[in-house]
């Protein structure tokens, strides 16, 4: 060993000491020196390295032709060359060296070797590897997770676009997996979700993805289908074998699972949506019973969401005023004089003008916000009865109301209130409701009920659109109704349709057998209402007597000549 006392001694002790493989060679590739950390690593003593005519001589063959190659490649460029290399050390196992090689000069400018570092990066590339693995792999069933998901879905789906073709994402999701866990333990809900995991990719092919979003949540990406029957196929597989017994401690138990499907292109969306489309089903799939899967539908999700931004609207319709009650009057026919109105709603939609009923009550059917909607005509009539009461312009007024409001629960006792509070008055005689004959039918023991309590409190009844139900007789005299409304589309043919005419006859003999009063719908021109007047009809509506017009109009009112046609 050199004397530490002299220049050289000291170069040599540092560079044997350093932590890092060093050596230099000529342009021959002969050795000049190499430190003692590369010699006791590897194995190859400094003598050996001294010997041989050319390193690489020493080198294992497995990286001698590498390390030739780094050499040209290290005196044909100016700046340090970087490469790395696995070697098998005296350890026995191969480390990876980072190597950094540095041409060497002469004063003249001729090359006179290289000067080779090697550092061992063995421990710090296998901890970057297991955090890489661990920022991408579920640790508890090793497969990939949220993240490399979102890689693998990505990749999944730009191949899927380029090939033209179809592909599934799959939400899965174990039913009943809480009780299992808070039951036996969770250990045994961990082993549970690594069998299951096994299962579930034994049931897809090599491509699939498999992976685990947390808790007892699968996502399944099936690639390359050609058919959407042949998602149908994994599914049914993957559900036959989830199902399948699972011993757990000294138990056996079974397990199911629901699943969600987006289908790609049916539903041409991007990743993020897919995943939310394939959950929405998934949920579905629960709904329906669990132990199935679901097919995301996008038509009625398209359906679903402009039905729900409807209803959005028209409550906060409700909510700004933008409602409205329309009134169409109805005239006694013989004299043509005013005797009542009927209410009809508008909708003053702030960006598509006046809507008709048929736009949006039919979204609202048998909801909450149809209680609402009728709640707040009722209200609103009962207002326009005040003021009209106040002005001393007394006619009947009619308003509709839904077969499923007037059976929500306290509804008579709400009308009554409603007149108290918004009318001020205690007698609500002189107002009408109309309701359905279709609807009256459905459940004629409690609609009976409810018109029998409400003409107590003097409220009168019509049966709208008469002649579209199909009433029996015994049902007429079971509702305590005291008018019937003939609907217009037979009163529109009347004249042309022995049929209509018929019909129109008919219930007008009916209404006078019953003692009922009659109405007919849709009088539009002179003809119609001629020939109703002489049949015995006593009131009419329709647009050629007058049209539905705001309230301030109806007062002011007086009928036009009709058009004799
Ligand atoms: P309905 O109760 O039978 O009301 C008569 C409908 O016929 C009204 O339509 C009216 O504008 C229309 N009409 C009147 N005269 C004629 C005519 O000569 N020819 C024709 N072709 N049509 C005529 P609207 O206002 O569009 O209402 C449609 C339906 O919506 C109503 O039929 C009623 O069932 C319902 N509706 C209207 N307002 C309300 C309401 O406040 N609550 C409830 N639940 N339903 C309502
Ligand atoms: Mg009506
Ligand atoms: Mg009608």
């Amino acid at each position: 060993m050199p004397s530490i006392d002299n220049e050289r001694g000291l170069f040599q002790a540092i560079l044997d000491n350093a932590p890092i493989g060093i050596w230099m060679v000529d342009v021959r590739g002969k050795v000049q020196f190499v430190n003692r950390g590369f010699c006791d690593s590897t194995g190859i003593t400094e003598a050996q390295f001294l010997a041989a005519g050319h390193y690489a001589d020493v080198m294992p063959a497995s990286v001698a032709a590498s390390c030739l190659r780094s050499d040209r490649e290290c005196l044909a460029q100016d700046s340090p060359h970087l490469s790395s290399e696995w070697l098998p050390f005296v350890d026995g196992r191969e480390h990876l060296l980072e190597i950094t090689k540095v041409r060497l000069h002469h004063d003249d400018g001729s090359i006179r070797g290289i000067i080779g570092l090697a550092a061992d990066i063995t421990e710090r590339s296998e901890h970057e590897q297991q955090l890489k693995h661990m920022a991408h792999y579920d640790a508890l069933t090793g497969v990939p997770n949220r993240v490399l998901l979102g890689d693998r879905l990505a990749q999944a789906l730009a191949r899927t676009k380029r090939d033209r073709g179809l592909m599934a994402v799959c939400h899965l999701d174990l039913d009943g997996f809480k009780p299992v866990n808070d039951r036996f333990g969770h250990g045994a809900g961990d082993k549970l979700l690594v069998e299951i995991t096994r299962r579930i990719k034994e049931a897809v092919r090599e491509d699939d993805t498999v992976a685990r979003l947390g808790g007892d949540e699968f996502v399944v990406l099936l690639v390359g289908l050609q058919v959407p029957e042949e998602c149908v196929g994994s599914l049914q597989r993957l559900l036959e074998s989830i199902k399948q017994p699972i011993a757990l401690n000294d138990t056996v138990l079974s397990i199911s699972a629901s699943i969600g499907v987006a289908l790609y292109p049916d539903d041409e969306e991007d990743a993020e949506t897919l995943l939310r489309h394939a959950d929405q089903a998934m949920y579905v799939a629960k709904a329906a019973g669990k132990n199935r899967y679901h097919l995301f539908d996008p038509a009625s999700d398209q359906r679903a969401r402009s039905h729900h931004e409807l209803l959005l609207q028209i409550r906060h319709g409700l909510a700004h005023g933008e409602f409205e009650l329309y009134y169409q009057p109805k005239v006694e026919m013989r004299t043509r004089r005013l005797v009542g109105a009927e209410a009809l709603l508008r909708w003053n939609h702030p960006q598509r003008g006046c809507l008709l009923p048929e736009e949006f009550l039919r979204a609202v059917e048998n909801t909450e916000l149809e209680i609402e909607l009728g709640e707040w005509v009722i209200g609103s009539a009962m207002d326009q009865r005040r003021q009209w009461r106040e002005a001393a312009f007394e006619i009947e007024l009619s308003i509709n109301i839904s077969a499923y409001h007037l059976q929500s629960p306290g509804f008579v006792q709400r009308l009554k209130q409603s007149a108290l509070d918004r009318g001020r008055l205690t007698d609500l005689r002189g107002l009408q409701i109309e309701v359905l004959e279709t609807a009256a039918l459905d459940d004629i023991t409690r609609i009976s009920g409810l018109i029998k309590a409400c003409r107590e409190l003097g409220v009168g009844f019509a049966l709208d659109d008469f002649g579209t139900g199909y009433s029996s007789l015994t049902y007429l005299s079971k509702l305590d109704v005291d008018t019937l409304k003939i609907d217009q589309s037979f009163v529109r043919d009347m004249l042309d349709d022995k049929g209509d005419y018929a019909v129109v006859h008919g219930i007008i003999a009916l209404a006078r057998a019953f003692d009922m009063n009659i109405v007919a719908e849709g009088v539009e021109n002179e003809a119609l209402y001629q020939a109703l007047l002489d049949m015995g009809c006593e009131v009419g509506q329709g647009h050629g007597i007058g049209q539905p017009m705001p309230a301030g109009e109806l007062v002011n009112w007086r009928p036009r000549r009709m058009a004799r046609v």
